[in-house]
């Protein structure tokens, strides 16, 4: 599949705290209280935008933002930012109340994994992959690539060293502990790698989801860029029909975990078929399988190339000074040995687990992530403008382009809808369905009569003012 429809769903940590840094409000209220906008309007805390992204509370009180589906990773990592600027902003709103009603409260969103209880929360890829592409076939390949990702993609974090021992130790990937399976169709329970629930959302005999649960919520937009770029490049390959690394690996889940504390990335780690490897080795033998895919014109396959090189060289020859500004790994790396130096404290001290913790909040008054990239010590990949427009403007290029119609022409006309990833249908007595069933379809007839509809239904009714950006008057889409 050359085209591919990929999409991220980010589940956010919520704390909600006093002053004094003590528990203000439980989890389920503050969630409540974030949402209050987007329930008072849409009547409901599960909603599409007009960006055709969904916005939703899951149980567990995690927040979560499902980008729309693209087919350009940059679009994607644009439309991933535009969703943590749009909570932030929910995030600003909700305080603002707490403080008007003279609390003693602060609610604060992280785009992390892991909270300070050690409860783990995901960030989900979705790739498009083709139903006749042997499916089953997928994992062998895939496993060993993702194992081994977090040396790239990894948010980098402390951990416990492997041996149990006393002390801390810096890891590319705190979620590496979390993960208790390769490949299963439960999410929650045993938190596996790949996640083979089968629902495609597109047409059932064309298309499959493969759902990719092992990532780190990523703040870099190179990280958030390269978790896909090089993911799709991989999926290619397979689906090549091409000889492929056979890299299968002895015991996926103990590798995932001792790859985490490997920070040469040149340890052996065990083949099932006997013999030996190493996370550099997985990631090089990979890459340089993908390159022969990709046409010396190709500039973006080619630029993915050179950024994954470059990534997989800040491990294998310990040279940080490009990754300590681009990969969330290695800034954290850098900025965790800088603390710890000039304070005189180990890993494990509970500053630099604040620290970490700031680095993810999404509040740009608080979060240190944005302050390392005014001080160019983090990537600004994308420009103001473009992560602006994401937050209003869906992918032009997938059906998300079909959504972001309907949702704003249903909100500007006032006209009640319900939406999901395949279906709009208007809320009124006889209304039938549209089906959009293809993931890369831009433009339908039904959708235009549907357009048309919604313009005679409504008196031109503005959403403004509404205190959720890019929400509207909405029932409880049908997921
Ligand atoms: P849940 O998270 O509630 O268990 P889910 O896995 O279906 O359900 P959503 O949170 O609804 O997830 O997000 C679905 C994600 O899949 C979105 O990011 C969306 O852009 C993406 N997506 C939608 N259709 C496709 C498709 N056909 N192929 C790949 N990705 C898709
Ligand atoms: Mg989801
Ligand atoms: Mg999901």
């Amino acid at each position: 599949m050359k085209r591919r429809v990929g999409g991220l769903e980010t589940e956010f940590g919520l704390v909600c705290v006093r002053a004094d840094g003590s528990r203000a409000l439980e989890p389920e209220a503050a969630a409540r209280e974030l949402f209050r906008p987007v329930v008072a309007m849409g009547r409901s805390s599960n909603v599409f935008l007009r960006n055709a992204a969904r916005l939703y509370l899951d149980v567990g009180s995690h927040p979560e933002y499902a980008t729309a589906e693209c087919d350009d990773w940059w679009e994607l990592v644009a439309q991933d930012r535009a969703g943590e600027r749009i909570f932030a902003d929910l995030t600003t709103q909700a305080n603002e109340r707490l403080a008007a009603d003279g609390q003693d409260a602060r609610i604060h969103l992280l785009k992390n994994n892991v909270d300070s209880a050690g409860n783990a929360f995901g960030s989900h890829e979705n790739y498009l992959v083709d139903r006749r592409g042997e499916f089953t076939r997928l994992p062998r390949f895939l496993l060993p690539f993702l194992v081994t990702r977090q040396i790239v993609t990894g948010a980098g974090g402390v951990a416990a060293p492997a041996d149990d021992e006393d002390g801390a130790q810096f890891v590319f990937s705190r979620r590496s502990d979390h993960m208790w399976e390769a490949v299963s169709s439960a999410t929650t329970r045993t938190r596996p790698i790949i996640n083979t629930r089968d629902e495609p959302h597109g047409d059932p005999t064309r298309f499959r989801r493969l759902h990719v649960i092992v990532g780190d919520s990523t703040m870099s937009e190179v990280s958030t860029y390269l978790r896909f770029a090089t993911t799709d490049l991989v999926l290619r390959a397979i689906e090549s029909g091409r000889t492929l690394p056979e890299l299968a690996l002895h015991d996926d889940i103990s590798t995932i975990r001792a790859v985490a504390r490997d920070l040469t990335g040149r340890e052996p780690i065990a083949l099932a078929n006997g013999g030996t490897t190493s996370a550099v080795e997985v990631q090089q033998r990979w890459l340089d399988a993908t390159a022969t895919l990709v046409e010396d014109g190709d500039r973006r396959d080619r630029e993915v190339l050179e950024t994954w090189q470059k990534a997989i060289d800040a491990v294998a020859t310990g040279d940080r000074s490009w990754a300590a500004t681009h990969l969330d790994w290695a800034i954290k790396e850098r900025l965790f040995g800088q603390v710890t130096e000039r304070r005189g404290v180990g890993l494990g001290d509970s500053s630099i687990e604040r620290l970490d913790l700031a680095y993810h909040d999404i509040d740009p008054g608080q979060s240190v992530f944005q302050a390392l990239q005014r001080r160019e010590l983090a990537p600004s990949q994308l420009s103001e403008q473009r992560i602006e427009a994401a937050r209003e403007t869906a992918p032009r290029t997938t059906r998300a382009h079909l959504r972001g119609q309907v949702v704003t022409a249903a909100q500007e006309h006032g006209v009640d809808h319900v939406v999901d990833w395949t279906t709009f249908r208007l809320t009124r007595p006889g209304a039938m369905p549209v089906q959009v069933l293809d993931p890369f379809a831009t433009s339908l007839p039904t959708v235009d009569a549907l357009l048309e509809e919604i313009r005679s239904l409504g008196g031109a009714r503005s959403a403004g003012g509404t205190g959720v950006p890019g929400a509207g008057a909405q029932q409880p889409p049908a997921v």
